[in-house]
């Protein structure tokens, strides 16, 4: 064993307990890959701390400038494409997943503030119980919704880009200081993305694990409507639906919109793999229509009519009513 990171991993189990500071190898190897593994070498860290809250975060970094180690920050960890493999030997790989808090849901105010542990999955849980959502990326319901929001995630959605979800987060910086965006500078109030002065929330998004710590952060949530349908609709050439899809757009009928082939429909979101895909239509539009009652009736009405107007064929439809999630 490394003495330089023995004596390290005792440093850290000085803040976190025993049982959260680790340089294991069986531990540190399972943190040396992702999905990615054969365009991004595979290595281990130096050693594995994990964190109960972000004083102890910030005692973490404090400790790790000090020895100019370079540290990963780590929430769900279904990262793509190495973002949490190390570089450097001997790096200290930071677990966040044991902050997995939901601090506030605010009805009135539509937000969710989170610790980076949070996944989609269990955020939807909770609110669902207020007939609210948050907007959801094409990943699995087990990432982190911090990280996504805070890396600008990519949606199919009306909703944009993955950061105008962002209102304010808190990131504690390499020295241990602590960077408030939005209305949280200056209040106890986070559900303010602007105020006087830049924008932080969006100067500091996107730089993934290299400016600081982000350990908390308020988004906004969405309606969950009574009434929602979803459309799968074929065709056999990619052009066709461009005009379909324009429409949607243009009268901002459709929650969300995708259009994929024809493969990635039936193994992607039907999951399955035993069908003769080759009797389909080659590409398959996914339309999501939602609304409260009346607004939703007048949207689906529209939504036919264009859908006949190009000549789609309906393939399948899922009709989402009150309680049904
Ligand atoms: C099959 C699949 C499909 C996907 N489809 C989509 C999609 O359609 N749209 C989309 O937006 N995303 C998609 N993703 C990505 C996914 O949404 C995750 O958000 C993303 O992979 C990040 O993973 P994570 O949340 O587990 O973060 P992690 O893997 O834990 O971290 C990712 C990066 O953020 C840094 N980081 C982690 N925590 C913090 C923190 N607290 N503060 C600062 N930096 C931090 C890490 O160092 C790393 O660089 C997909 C992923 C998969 C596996």
């Amino acid at each position: 064993m490394d003495g330089t990171i023995s004596k390290l991993v005792k440093e850290l189990q000085a803040i976190v307990g025993e049982e959260n500071a680790t340089d294991d190898q069986a531990i540190c190897t399972s943190y040396s890959r992702d999905q990615h593994w054969h365009f991004v070498p595979a290595k281990n860290p130096g050693c594995i701390v994990r964190p109960g809250d972000k004083e102890e975060v910030r005692a973490v970094l404090m400790l790790a400038n000090t020895h100019k180690i370079p540290v990963i920050p780590y929430s769900t960890g279904i990262n793509v494409r190495g973002l949490t493999i190390p570089v450097h030997d001997g790096s200290i790989l930071l677990d966040l997943s044991r902050m997995n808090r939901i601090l506030e849901i605010n009805p009135e105010m539509k937000t969710a503030t989170v610790e980076p542990g949070v996944t989609f999955g269990m955020l939807l849980e909770q609110t669902r119980k207020y007939k609210l959502r948050p907007a959801f990326p094409d990943a699995p319901l087990t990432v982190s919704v911090l990280v996504n929001y805070y890396l600008r995630g990519i949606y199919q959605t009306a909703a944009k880009d993955g950061h105008d979800h962002t209102l304010s987060y808190e990131m504690i910086l390499p020295n241990g200081e602590t960077l408030k965006t939005g209305s949280r500078a200056l209040s106890k109030m986070p559900y303010f993305r602007y105020g006087v002065g830049p924008d932080f929330a969006g100067m500091f998004c996107a730089h993934p694990g290299t400016c600081g710590v982000v350990t908390e952060l308020t988004a906004k949530l969405y309606r969950l409507f009574d009434h929602r349908k979803e459309y799968f609709i074929g065709f056999d050439d990619v052009n066709t639906p461009t005009r379909f899809i324009y429409n949607l757009m243009h009268d901002e009928l459709a929650a969300s919109i995708r259009l994929v082939d024809n493969q990635s429909w039936l193994k992607g979101i039907f999951g399955t793999f035993d069908y003769p895909y080759e009797e389909l239509p080659k590409f398959v539009v996914c339309v999501l229509v939602e609304g409260v009652e009346g607004v939703f009736d007048a949207k689906d009405t529209l939504v036919r009519a264009y859908m006949k107007e190009c000549g789609g064929e309906v393939l399948h439809t899922f009709y989402f009513r009150r309680g049904y999630i």
